[in-house]
């Protein structure tokens, strides 16, 4: 590789790497993107690609997700990247899991949003919900892209529009700008922005290491075409016990405790319900946490059932058959949602330990581009 000079260097090219480069590209700045594989492999095209603001963590993380919702809303039109649906449906099938809507819309993140009734929800969604559907949260802040696309999609915009230079196949190995060591030479960059991802080991792993990261492992699954249309993603009651927008309610704790009771299979799997539909009318569908240093790649096939069993449960409709499957792998810390660690003056670590990176990654990148290289980044 021959010497070349960036104004910064981004090492990954995930989503929360090509936010981070998108944010300090759009100022103006030389910008590198290092990727270790010929392509994005990571979570970042194996996610359901759900831009998420209704659930977050009440406070910034909810803050950043509206940010990076209105990134999204921006940047896919010009980079030719599908909203493939807008807005978030979740089926509340309890009157412990209304308690918690309710105390939900008396929130400031209930902004925008509003409580269906049954009849109402099935009227616009093809008749479905279960026998036992109580009520349903709408929510217009949402939107989901296709990640399979979307992820190398950003990455030839910003290569073609941007002026982005990516270099595929190459590890980074030392972060001391003005140099970067790669295992194809040395790239120069006056400041370098790691996105590693679940990679603890290869770059700064003793400023890692104190923040104790696990890894969570997720099952998904990709369902035929079910012959209608979801009218926009699907939740259900276990998610109000996942996302802490709604877990940290007060209101949660008597909904998970009759979950708990009701449905210990999908609690041990950390089973909950997101079902996005494409453009191509298949249902992506998921998901489970199993969490550990290094999750086995052996994902249970009673994780899956319980997926499946919960999607049958909120939309009262056998699931079609399964045409893929796959696991997913990201970052988690017990104890925040992200994290930003300068090792060097011109060198920061980010990882997104709360699996929000597609919703959040803007707006941290924005955060951290403007801290870094004292840029204030204009919408
Ligand atoms: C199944 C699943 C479903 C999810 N659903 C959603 C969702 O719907 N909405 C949402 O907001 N979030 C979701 N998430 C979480 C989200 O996908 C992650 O938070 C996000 O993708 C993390 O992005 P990243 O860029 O940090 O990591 P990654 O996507 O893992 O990318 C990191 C990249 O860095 C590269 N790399 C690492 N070290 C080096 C090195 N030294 N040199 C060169 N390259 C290197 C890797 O090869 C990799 O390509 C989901 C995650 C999974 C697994």
């Amino acid at each position: 590789m021959t010497a070349k000079v960036f104004d910064l260097a981004v090492v990954g090219s995930g989503v929360v790497g090509l936010a981070h480069a998108y944010m300090a590209a759009r100022t103006g700045k030389r910008v590198a993107v290092i990727e270790r594989d010929i392509r994005p492999n990571g979570a970042s095209i194996r996610n359901f690609g759900f831009i998420t603001v209704t659930g977050q963590e009440r406070g910034e993380i909810w803050r950043l997700a509206r940010r990076t919702r209105d990134v999204w809303a921006e940047v896919a039109p010009n980079a030719g990247i599908g909203i493939e649906q807008n807005g978030l449906y979740l089926i509340a099938r309890s009157d412990e899991a209304i308690a918690v809507l309710e105390a939900f819309l008396g929130t400031e993140m209930g902004d925008g949003c509003r409580l269906l009734e049954p009849d109402a929800f099935r009227k616009l969604a093809n008749g479905l919900g279960g026998p036992d559907l109580k009520g349903v949260l709408f929510s217009p802040h949402e939107l989901r892209v296709e990640s399979r696309t979307a992820i190398s999609g950003l990455a030839s915009w910003l290569r073609d529009r941007l002026g982005v230079s990516f270099f595929p196949e190459t590890v980074a190995l030392d972060a001391s700008p003005p140099r970067l060591r790669t295992s194809r030479g040395t790239i120069e960059a006056g400041a370098v922005i790691i996105c590693p991802g679940d990679d603890f080991t290869t770059l700064y792993p003793e400023r890692i290491a104190p923040y104790r990261l696990k890894r969570c492992r997720l099952s998904m699954l990709k369902l035929a075409d079910p012959g209608y249309r979801i009218p926009g993603t699907l939740m259900s009651d276990l998610s109000l016990t996942r996302y802490r927008g709604y877990s940290a309610l007060p209101e949660a704790r008597a909904l998970e405790e009759k979950l708990r009771r009701a449905l210990p299979s999908a609690f041990a799997h950390g089973v909950h319900l997101i079902a996005a539909q494409g453009a191509d009318g298949g249902l992506i569908v998921g998901d489970s946490h199993h969490y550990d240093a290094l999750p086995p790649p052996f994902a249970p096939a009673e994780a899956e059932r319980d997926i499946l069993d919960e999607y049958a449960r909120a939309t009262g409709r056998v699931g079609p058959e399964v045409v893929e499957r796959w696991t997913g792998v990201y970052a988690v810390a017990d104890d925040r949602s992200y994290l930003v660690d300068a090792p060097e003056p011109n060198v920061r670590i980010v990882i997104v330990t709360s699996g929000t990176g597609a919703s959040t990654g803007f707006g941290i990148g924005e955060k951290v581009i403007g801290e870094l290289l004292g840029e204030k980044v204009k919408p």
